[in-house]
Order: structure tokens, then C-alpha cells, then sequence
């Protein structure tokens, strides 16, 4: 009989990414009055996001979740007329308890447009237009993405900075100011920032110059730019476009045409991430695949021949896998491949290059190590220690074995095939053990 995977599992082997919103027991809320509209945006919710989805039907049960998962909830989605809260009041108990706040409304006239936004929401979503959910649903994943984001604001008027450090924050993105281009430049350069918003007239360096310069290090798919101009010089978002600005926003402007163009730009960036990781990520594990691999280790190699590194190949293959799956099915097969993904994302330094080469066989490339065995090592012991409990209440164990190569030899191919070598030595030694190919051994 063929075991299942102990749902519990999955969030357990989480725990080492405390970025990732479930490690952080972190959860959604959904307050609406009409049930069909909480399970709708719940399930649409669920389908994208690994987290739990609360619902409340009223101010009372809103604000009994919010006592009773305090701090939990980074974002909920709230209608803005309830039974026993008609005018908002819900909107504002969960604005005060800090959290970004996406509000559905029934219908929308001119007054209501101005007393929702005055409110510091993220953004509002009228419930009957087309495509409402979805909206919803970009909104939170974005949200969610937003809060490791760095932007920057660039403008020689600290009101205006603040003024739009407060509608950054609503998209929770993280805020840094630079009053004038040349300021700018030294955070670029000291943070990883996701997008630049420059003002144009500037002392020092103004912002199509700052944008020229920007341009000349980060391309548009790996950093964000919007031009702010005046509203009486039309030539001056030409040049911002010239210059490599993503976009243009002419003052004044409403605060949601801003958050458009903003939403618009990190989305953007965000499409390129997702089609690079397609192309460079394995799906099962989200390591870098062989492809990736290869493109970027052959840099690295070439590097070390010129001396400017030490490098060491390791090649990593799960010990009788065929049996794990033979005996409880291939979901437990996948669950302990990405048990072990984890224990290497856990090992390794961001420098090192860590791959899933195909089926249960990973190879790491160590940048500057110290003793590449005794790291490898580590992670043989790391390995071992791993136990997935099973729905029947047996633990699965399982072993792995390491082959290392720790010269460069001529080319990476062959660096490769010597860690595969060691590799095989490991297996026939009779498993569960770090095997060093050493080239010229001794006769
Ligand atoms: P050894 O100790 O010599 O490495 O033996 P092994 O059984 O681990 O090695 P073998 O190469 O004989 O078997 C590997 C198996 O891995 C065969 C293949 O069906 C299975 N496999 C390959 N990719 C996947 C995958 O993505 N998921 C699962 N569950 N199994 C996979
Ligand atoms: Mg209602
Ligand atoms: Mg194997
Ligand atoms: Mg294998």
C-alpha cells in the first residue's frame, strides 16, 4: 500500500526559510458579510498562497480574530459595509491594528471614491466588476512580495518625499529618501533597490541624469524607474523615457494613478523573475537546475584558473532512492528530494552554486572553502538527520553519498566527472560516506 505524505510535514521543513510567510505563521483575512463572497475570495486566495484564510461575517467576529491571531495578519480584504459596521468602521479597526488593507465595496459614486481613499488602504475593488477576484488575488501575492522590496524616493522637497513614503508604504514596500541624484546613487549602491521614484530638477544631479546613471549599471528588468515631471514641461518626460525611466508620472497626480504605474512597473519585474526562474529553476525543489548550472559555473571556473578563487565540485546522490519510492510511493520520493534541497539550501553560502543535476542527484560548486570535505561532511551528517514522518506513523530515514573533487583540473566538465567519480568510489565503499577524488594519487 502506497504511504501519503503526512500533510504536516510540508510546514515543518519550512521552518529554516523564516522569509517564507507560512514559517512566519502568518495568515489572511477576509471580512464579508455575504458567505458566498468570503468562500470566493478564500478559495481564490488558498489556490495561490500556502497560508490559512480566516473569514468574519461582521465587526464582532472581525475584531474576535484579530484578538485571537494578534499580529498574524499582515493583509486582510474587508467589505467596506457591514451589518453591525455600515460605514467603514471595520476598515478602519483593521487599518489601526496595522495591517494592509484591500477593501471591497458593492458600488462606487464620487463621494464614496473620496472617503475610501482618504484612508490609508492599499487599494479598493468594486466586487461586481469583471475580474474583481483576480484583482483581490494580485493584490495580496503582491503585497506579500512587496515587503522584502526596497524603493527609493529621490526629490529635494521632504514633504513631498513624505508624501509619497506614505502611499509606498500602503503597498508595504520598504521606503529609503535621497534628497538630490548624487545621494541617490550612494544607496543604490549600498542596497538592493527594487525601484527608483525621481523627482527631475534637482541641485547636485537631477533625475533624468540619475536615471542615465542608474541605467548604466541595472538594466529596467532588474530595477524599476518612474520619472515624477511638472505638469508644464512636456519634453522632460521624453527625456526621462530616453534615459531608461520605465515610466513617467506628471504632478499632480491622485495617488491611485501613482500605485497603477508603481503596481504596473513591480510586476513587471516580477514576470522577468518568474520567466528566469522558469528557465533556470527546477520545479520540484526550486534549486537551479543543470542549465543554470552550467551558465554560471563556467565563469567561476575560469576565474579560478586565472587564481582569483578556490573552487571544489560536489556531487550529492540520495543512497537506494529506487526503494523509497518502491515502497512508498513517488510522493514520498518527492517529499524526501525536497527534504534534501532544503538540507543544501541550509548548507551552502549564497556565493556557492547548488543545483538539482536530475532525478535524487544535486551538484555544488564551493566557492573558497576552507576544507570542502569537512563541509560536505556536514552535510552528509545534515542528510542523515532527516526524518519524514509518515501517515502510518513510521519515520523515514534515509543516507546519502558524496563524491568531491577539490583540484580544478582543465576544464569544468571534467571537474565534474571527477566529483562523479569520487561519487562512485562513496556507493561502492558501501554508501553513507564523503569520497575525495584525488587526481594524482599516489600508486
Ligand atoms: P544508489 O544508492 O546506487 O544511488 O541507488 P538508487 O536507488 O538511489 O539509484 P537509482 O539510480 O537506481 O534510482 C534512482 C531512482 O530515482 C529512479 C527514478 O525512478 C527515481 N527518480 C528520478 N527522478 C525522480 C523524481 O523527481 N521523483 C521521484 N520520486 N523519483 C525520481
Ligand atoms: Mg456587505
Ligand atoms: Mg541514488
Ligand atoms: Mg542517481
Amino acid at each position: 500500500m502506497q504511504q501519503v505524505p503526512n500533510p504536516d510535514f510540508l510546514p515543518e521543513i519550512m521552518t529554516n526559510e523564516s522569509q517564507h510567510p507560512a514559517a512566519r505563521n502568518e495568515r489572511i483575512l477576509v471580512v464579508d458579510d455575504s458567505p458566498v463572497m468570503c468562500k470566493v475570495v478564500k478559495s481564490a486566495l488558498e489556490s495561490v498562497l500556502d497560508l490559512p484564510v480566516d473569514c468574519a461575517a461582521s465587526l464582532d467576529e472581525c475584531r474576535a480574530l484579530l484578538a485571537k491571531h494578534a499580529g498574524q495578519y499582515p493583509i486582510a480584504v474587508v467589505d467596506l459595509s457591514l451589518p453591525d459596521a455600515p460605514d467603514g468602521e471595520a476598515v478602519d479597526v483593521v487599518l489601526g491594528a496595522n495591517i494592509a488593507t484591500i477593501v471591497l465595496t458593492a458600488s462606487l459614486d464620487q463621494k464614496l471614491h473620496e472617503h475610501i481613499t482618504r484612508k490609508p488602504i492599499s487599494d479598493y475593488v468594486i466586487k461586481q466588476s469583471p475580474g474583481a477576484i483576480e484583482t483581490v488575488q494580485k493584490d495580496v501575492v503582491r503585497i506579500l512580495r512587496n515587503r522584502g522590496r526596497k524603493a527609493l524616493v529621490v526629490d529635494d522637497s521632504a514633504s513631498f518625499r513624505m508624501y509619497l513614503k506614505v502611499i509606498l508604504e500602503t503597498q508595504r514596500l520598504q521606503v529609503l529618501e535621497a534628497p538630490d541624484g548624487k545621494a541617490a546613487l550612494d544607496i543604490i549602491e549600498q542596497n538592493e533597490i527594487a525601484l527608483v521614484i525621481t523627482d527631475f530638477e534637482m541641485p547636485q544631479m537631477d533625475g533624468v541624469a540619475l536615471t542615465a546613471r542608474l541605467r548604466s549599471q541595472h538594466p529596467s528588468s532588474q530595477v524599476g524607474a518612474i520619472g515624477l515631471t511638472g505638469s508644464g514641461d512636456t519634453f522632460v518626460g521624453v527625456r526621462f523615457l530616453k534615459a531608461g525611466a520605465n515610466d513617467i508620472v506628471r504632478k499632480p497626480f491622485l495617488a491611485e494613478e501613482f500605485v497603477g504605474r508603481l503596481n504596473n512597473c513591480l510586476d513587471h519585474l516580477d514576470d522577468i523573475q518568474t520567466i528566469q526562474d522558469q528557465a533556470n529553476r527546477d520545479y520540484l525543489t526550486k534549486l537551479h537546475n543543470r542549465r543554470y548550472f552550467f551558465e554560471t559555473a563556467v565563469p567561476l571556473f575560469n576565474s579560478a584558473r586565472r587564481g582569483h578563487l578556490r573552487l571544489s565540485a560536489g556531487m550529492v546522490d540520495i543512497d537506494f532512492f529506487k526503494r523509497i519510492n518502491d515502497t512508498y510511493g513517488h510522493d514520498v520520493g518527492d517529499i524526501a528530494i525536497v527534504s534534501v534541497a532544503q538540507a543544501l539550501k541550509a548548507s551552502f553560502r549564497g556565493t556557492d552554486i547548488v543545483a538539482r543535476m536530475g532525478g535524487e542527484e544535486f551538484c555544488v560548486l564551493l566557492v573558497n572553502a576552507e576544507s570542502p570535505i569537512e563541509v560536505f561532511e556536514r552535510l552528509r551528517q545534515r542528510i542523515a538527520a532527516i526524518q519524514i514522518p509518515l501517515e502510518n506513523g513510521e519515520i523515514l530515514r534515509f543516507t546519502a553519498s558524496i563524491g568531491v573533487c577539490a583540484t580544478l583540473g582543465n576544464s569544468l566538465e571534467e571537474m565534474v566527472n571527477s566529483a562523479d567519480a569520487g561519487l562512485y568510489a562513496a556507493k561502492h565503499g558501501g554508501r553513507n560516506r564523503v569520497a575525495l577524488f584525488e587526481k594524482h594519487q599516489p600508486e
